[in-house]
């Protein structure tokens, strides 16, 4: 019976790319992309655990398809990722309408298992696979200009707080010939841009080809020239002056490195087990920008980690002011069940202290960002386009070798197209200007 299908995908870039990955094979295998889930037989979603909200915003569409799934005969429910892959019993008991559940790395048994869901209840495909990386399967991409390519799965880091390795396994890098192979093609399907993914990209390696994550960037820079080249996540423990210095070398490496921090004081990052120290971390960032002095910097915060006190939320407060980041994703602490912080340390940081906190990191935030983005005003940038603007149809939006929006009149031009745009405001998040020239 063919069938049409609609994804909803929740959490990071990886899971996108990963929904990219699962319409292709869902294609290949007869099955049709419905433009709304209204119109859709078969919907999937695909589910993060990393945070606790990301995990209810899952639970509030479940619900609202509970309903549908009743009216609606032969509507198939499936979740996929990294939810079922720790919390398989919570999805069946909380939600028994559920047909099937699978894990990241099962996604290439997906079209036998919704036919099969058919006939059986509650199917669950939630085998570790070390050795899938995907390879063969040609992502349906969502968009024309900027394409996310996953080189590794996995994580072998254990960080205290964190999920993922639980969620997605050891790690697996996908070897050098194919990720340049893949990037020049993209390239040569016009993409422009493309952002190589991996929950530690910095751990990256081929072992048959010697290379490391540097190696990496340098072969994909030189097969792609005419592309932009970005990456995330760089583990600050792992990223290497070599590969600082080929960003700093490649005028098509993105001069913006994204380097999570968590915390600014040393006894909660020996707790979260991040293997670096406040004072490391500081000098991992002269060294970027002893070679990349333009370079923007972001990162990820948690407030209210376990046994936290106030001297070491204001340690954070004070990182942040000695880095100067351009911008960052910033959270409040949320236990995950079956890490290690979940099993050994008290989550004693009251709710109410744990998101005054957050907001003050995020007022402070916002008033760098703001400052930071204030000093662009005159300057003449390089913009790739990316898509008209959210308020208007004559407007552009475009990003900044360093990541920075800029909004601009449209004119002549269209998304896709690489301008100098002179700078003329600026608010905390967003640049406005006035296109100079095409590049
Ligand atoms: N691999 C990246 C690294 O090591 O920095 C981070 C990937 S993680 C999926 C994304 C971010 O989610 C983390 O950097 C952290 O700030 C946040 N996060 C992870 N677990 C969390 C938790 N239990 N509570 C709050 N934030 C969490
Ligand atoms: Fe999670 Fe740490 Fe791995 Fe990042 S490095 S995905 S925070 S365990």
């Amino acid at each position: 019976m063919s069938s049409s299908f609609y994804i909803h995908t929740f959490g990071c870039q990886m899971n996108l790319a990963d929904s990219e990955i699962v319409t292709s094979i869902l294609t290949d295998g007869g099955f049709a992309r419905a433009g709304d889930e209204a119109s859709a037989d078969v919907v999937l979603l695909n589910s993060c655990a990393v945070r606790e909200n990301a995990e209810e915003r899952l639970g509030n569409i479940l619900t609202q398809l509970k309903g549908r799934k009743r009216r609606q005969r032969g509507l198939v429910v499936g979740v996929l990722g990294c939810v079922p892959q720790f919390e398989r019993e919570r999805v069946f008991s909380d939600y028994p309408f559920v047909d099937f559940i699978v894990g990241p790395d099962n996604y290439r048994e997906l079209a036998g298992i919704i036919e099969n869901s058919r006939e059986q209840k509650h199917l669950a495909s939630l085998d570790y696979d070390q050795a899938e990386t995907y390879a063969g399967i040609d992502p349906v991409r969502t968009g024309t200009i900027s394409a996310f390519l996953p080189v590794m799965r996995g994580c072998n880091n254990y960080c205290a707080f964190c999920v993922v390795p639980v969620t997605r396994g050891r790690e697996r890098s996908v070897g050098y010939e194919r990720v340049v192979a893949e990037v020049a093609a993209l390239s040569a399907a016009g993409f422009r841009e493309v952002t190589l993914l991996g929950q530690n990209v910095n751990s990256w390696r081929d072992a048959k080809e010697g290379l490391d994550f540097a190696g990496l960037l340098d072969g994909v820079s030189l097969a792609a020239p005419g592309m932009r080249i970005r990456f995330t996540t760089s583990h600050p423990k792992d990223i290497s002056e070599s590969l600082v210095r080929v960003i700093a070398a490649r005028p098509n490496l993105c001069n913006h490195i994204h380097l999570p921090v968590q915390s600014g004081s040393s006894r909660m990052l020996d707790l979260m087990k991040r293997g670096h120290t406040r004072q490391e971390y500081l000098d991992k960032i002269a060294m970027i920008r002893r070679h990349i002095p333009d370079a923007a910097i972001t990162t990820d915060l948690i407030a209210g980690f376990c046994t936290e006190t106030e001297e070491e939320h204001r340690e954070t407060l004070s990182l942040m002011e000695a880095v100067g980041y351009d911008t960052a994703f910033m959270f409040h602490y949320s236990v995950r069940p079956g890490t290690w912080a979940a099993r050994n340390l008290p989550d004693d940081v009251p709710e109410a202290v744990k998101k005054r906190r957050l907001q003050e990191i995020i007022e402070l935030q916002t008033s760098m960002s703001r400052e930071i983005y204030r000093c662009e005003i005159g300057q003449t940038v390089e913009v790739l386009a990316e898509a008209e603007s959210r308020r208007s149809s004559s407007q552009l939006m475009g990003r900044t070798k360093t990541n920075r929006a800029v909004v601009f009149s449209r004119g002549e031009f269209n998304p896709g197209d690489t301008l100098l745009v002179k700078i003329t405001g600026a608010t905390s998040a967003t640049l406005m200007g006035v296109v100079q020239c095409p590049v």
